[in-house]
């Protein structure tokens, strides 16, 4: 046992309630103050400014094709520690640097007494308007990231999880011609299973190409590419022949009653992601599909997808953890609930060249936690 375990075990009652988890920051700010004259405790305050992700190849989907992502990287200062966070918001799902600075505008952290407050900060910041999940989704991270450091652990301490047990990641190859594809294939030969993007006339060529470079396990992502249901099902059979173990999103999301017909009848899981966005959707989940995708940028941020792991699982659904084109920020928040589930794809940050933060990595594929606290970054640059 580590120190740093043993010194989390110690104080792991903090983690009950509020009242018990403001009494732990107590003894911290004190001591960095005269004995006698306990200053006051700084308010939080969150700062934001709009950043733009270069990807390194164009990335093509079933709906859309794209070079850049737009993103807002937020810090969160509380009692000389800064906490940070990310909102990423890929043009198709409807936030933008705009969207965001101008929710983030209304955000008032200054009100609050201390940031372990998590379920009462985070309630109030989703009242503060409908939508804007990523926006949301940067204040949880940068909260999150701030009481890590308070509490000196890494999240997984604090949830209780394994670092040792992350799965591997994915790696996604998107839409391409054959050669690009054969190539990409090739490239990510450190990967142990592949993400394949499929939903246009092309899906068949795709996995054959993939399949003469490789016979490593992939996991497909139709992106509600395809229309009609017997012609998923017959194509579902062909993917499983090829070794395809897993497909998200076959369907449009308002096919529900294919949905259902489609994940009864399939030979491989069948996992929702459009059409799964936030904890009160994963009721409506079961019978529609067999898991669900979650991602930090559609929940809402890292408190709302434990949650959803925990009723997910409670439901028997099987849990996929996602991502969007992310820098190592919003990758390593989302990585701490990774040894909670059946799929990762946290290859976000792999596929841009301008990266902010080291954190979580991705090590022959597998999903490595950094040991430092909270979301366990660190800043590359300005
Ligand atoms: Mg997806």
């Amino acid at each position: 046992m580590t120190h740093n375990r043993r010194d989390f075990l110690k104080h792991s009652s903090a983690l009950a309630g509020t009242a018990v988890a403001s009494s732990l920051i107590a003894p911290l700010a004190a001591s960095a103050a005269p004995a006698q004259t306990p200053r006051a405790k700084s308010r939080m305050k969150l700062r934001f400014r709009p950043y733009t992700l270069q990807l390194k190849h164009v990335f093509t989907i079933a709906t859309s094709s794209r070079t850049t992502t737009p993103v807002v990287l937020t810090e969160i200062e509380y009692d000389g520690i800064t906490g940070f966070g990310e909102a990423s918001m890929p043009p198709y799902l409807g936030e933008s640097h705009e969207s965001a600075t101008a929710f983030l505008s209304k955000v008032d952290l200054s009100k609050y007494e201390n940031p372990f407050e998590l379920e009462t900060i985070l309630r109030d910041i989703d009242a503060l308007a409908p939508g804007n999940p990523a926006a949301k989704a940067s204040v949880d991270i940068a909260l999150h990231d701030v009481v890590g450091r308070l509490m000196r652990q890494p999240w997984y301490n604090i949830w209780g999880f394994d670092p040792r047990k992350t799965p591997y990641t994915s790696f996604t190859i998107g839409i391409d011609t054959q050669d690009v594809v054969r190539q990409k294939t090739k490239e990510a030969a450190e990967y142990k299973v592949l993400k394949v993007k499929l939903g246009r006339d092309t899906d068949k060529m795709i996995i054959e190409t993939i399949r003469t470079v490789t016979d490593k396990p992939i996991t497909a992502d139709v992106n509600q590419g395809w229309k009609d249901r017997a012609a998923a099902l017959n194509m579902l059979h062909w993917l499983k022949e090829k070794g395809v173990e897993m497909v998200e999103q076959p369907l449009p999301k308002e096919q529900v009653d294919d949905l259902a017909w489609l994940t009864e009848r399939s030979p491989v899981p069948i996992i929702g992601d459009e059409g799964v966005q936030r904890l009160a959707d994963i009721k409506k989940a079961v019978g529609v599909y067999s898991g669900i995708n979650i991602k930090l940028m559609k929940c809402t941020g890292m408190r709302e997808a434990h949650k959803m792991i925990v009723l997910a699982r409670a439901l028997g659904l099987k849990v996929m953890l996602g991502c969007m084109t992310e820098t190592s920020c919003g990758i390593s928040a989302a990585s701490h609930l990774s040894p909670m589930v059946d799929w990762a794809d946290l290859d976000g940050a792999l596929l841009i060249s301008n990266d902010v933060y080291d954190g979580t990595r991705i090590v022959d594929g597998k999903v490595t936690l950094s040991h430092r606290p909270g979301i366990g970054v660190r800043k590359l640059k300005g």
